[in-house]
């Protein structure tokens, strides 16, 4: 299938099944904001709920927290957010487009338009183009987009943080943000988690959450949203074991993946160059997926080392060191942090599980979903509706409700019926038919293997839930 294509599919499938509608669509949208419908949120759900799991209940030293989105605005100073979650941009004049300063030298490098970029010495990477920046005779630039020569602006700063007020008054004095990434809420909070929880270095504190970033260029999609949500785990090691904890968590966030049932050959590390490296990073790796559009970073594993808590203790001016009372060591714990998109990653889980192929003469879309987040596990079906099989199927369905998600479907053929869940994931179906007056037994169908075996309806609990199960 064309890469292009498949974006394509997906999108129109999520608007179609009721996966993921565009944000206030009868007023034409809200530029990159996006609502997950009864399909979508069942999906993000289970996925969260399978991060969550992955990430505390199988570890004895990793607990949760919820933060608010609203923090203390001298939280992003000491981030360092309100001095530097900027991006440099540049306006034309004549077509009112608006670049990325980096996009812009991006294509001038590619071009090899050296005379733009006014110095041929300048090197590869974000420190080149920092000094591009500089360098640029931007009033000299014509703007890709409409040609003009002379209509670009000097690049302007601009700050990815969303600002509102609290209280009554508009004013500088009341000026809070919606927090960039969820990060910062687990810092500011370490003391009281390792407290409460009664937690020894090395520990964990989990959380999932909105962050929200003005960002330039949104689009894919959910890839990229002004909105979005995080899931983040923060581990706090020892000062000298920085270094083979990021191999343990970039490992084993890797495996996470291959668990959710992503295929291993669309995933890759990435690990960053020294110019790479964010101002608050010592090593980092990037888990990429080959999305439709080229690889693109997944989630993050950074050593990020003592940088956030010292700079938050030195800006609350709070002792957030820890004591080791066998030692009496006193030190700073290093973070190793491993930040991952909810949104992202269930647009890689759909990109990932679209297939279609050929049942029965007619083409069949299937999304072929790990069953532990597939939104609705079951679809019971009764081939006809007269005779007592509707009342079977569902009594059948009321069983398995405390098991999983169910879905009655008695609209069309069976063959139809198959097709609409199959689209949507699920990955089984159980058919009543006339035998099942008989002997109490129904078709069991299995989405992939399209397998199907007759089993007695009161073993169906158990056989879904030891399905489900690990
Ligand atoms: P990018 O380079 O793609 O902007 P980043 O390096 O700034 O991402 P991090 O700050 O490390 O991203 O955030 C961790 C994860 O959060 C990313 O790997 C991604 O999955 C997700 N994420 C970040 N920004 C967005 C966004 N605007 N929309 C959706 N998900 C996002």
């Amino acid at each position: 299938m064309a890469k292009e294509n498949l974006m394509d599919k997906i999108v129109s499938l999520c608007k179609r099944r009721g996966f993921v509608f565009q944000s206030s669509e009868i007023y034409g949208g809200l530029g990159s904001c996006w609502d997950y419908g009864p399909l979508g949120i069942e999906l993000k759900n289970n996925l969260q709920n399978f991060w969550w799991r992955e990430m505390t209940q199988l570890h004895d030293n990793i607990v949760g927290i919820d933060a608010a989105i609203l923090m203390h605005p001298r939280v992003w100073e000491a981030s360092g957010h309100v001095e530097g979650f900027v991006d440099p941009l540049v306006d034309c004049r004549q077509c009112k487009t608006r670049f990325k300063a980096q996009d812009l030298i991006g294509q001038w490098r590619a071009k090899k338009k050296l005379d733009t970029l006014a110095d041929a010495d300048i090197p590869e990477g974000s420190e080149g183009d920092v000094a591009a920046l500089r360098v640029i005779r931007w009033g000299d630039a014509v703007c890709p987009n409409c040609g003009t020569h002379g209509s670009l602006t000097a690049p302007r700063l601009f700050n990815l943080m969303f600002k509102t007020f609290m209280g009554p008054v508009e004013e500088a004095a009341s000026v809070v943000y919606l927090r960039p990434e969820t990060a910062q809420g687990i810092y500011v909070n370490y003391l009281n988690i390792m407290n409460t929880a009664r937690l020894k270095i090395p520990f964990g504190i989990a959380q999932v959450g909105k962050a929200f970033r003005n960002e330039i260029t949104p689009g894919n999609f959910i890839f990229r949203t002004r909105e979005f949500e995080q899931m983040e785990m923060q581990f706090f090691v020892r000062p000298d074991d920085g270094d083979p904890w990021l191999e343990k968590w970039r490992d084993e966030r890797f495996e996470f993946y291959i668990k959710l049932g992503i295929r291993k050959e669309k995933l890759r590390l990435h690990q960053h160059t020294p110019k790479e490296l964010a101002h608050y990073a010592k090593a980092a790796y990037d888990i990429e997926y080959e999305f439709p559009f080229g690889w693109q970073e997944l989630e993050g594993i950074h050593n990020r080392t003592d940088f956030d808590l010292r700079r938050h203790a030195e800006y609350s001016g709070k002792d957030l060191t820890y004591f080791v009372e066998e030692t009496r060591e006193r030190f700073v714990p290093h973070i190793i942090e491993t930040s991952a998109g909810l949104n992202r990653t269930l647009l890689v889980v759909l990109l990932d599980a679209y297939a279609e192929d050929t049942q029965e003469g007619e083409l069949r879309t299937v999304l072929r979903l790990n069953p532990k987040i597939a939104p609705i596990k079951v679809g019971v079906f009764s081939l006809v509706k007269r005779d007592g099989l509707l009342e079977v199927a569902d009594r059948i369905a009321q069983d398995l409700r405390p098991v999983c998600s169910v879905f009655i479907d008695h609209q069309g053929s069976i063959g139809r019926r198959y097709r609409r869940m199959d689209e949507i994931g699920t990955p089984w179906g159980i058919t009543v038919d006339y035998q099942t007056l008989e002997d109490q037994t129904v078709t069991l169908r299995d989405r992939d293997t399209l397998e199907q075996i007759r089993v007695n309806t009161v073993q169906l609990p158990q056989i879904i839930r030891e399905r489900l199960a690990d």
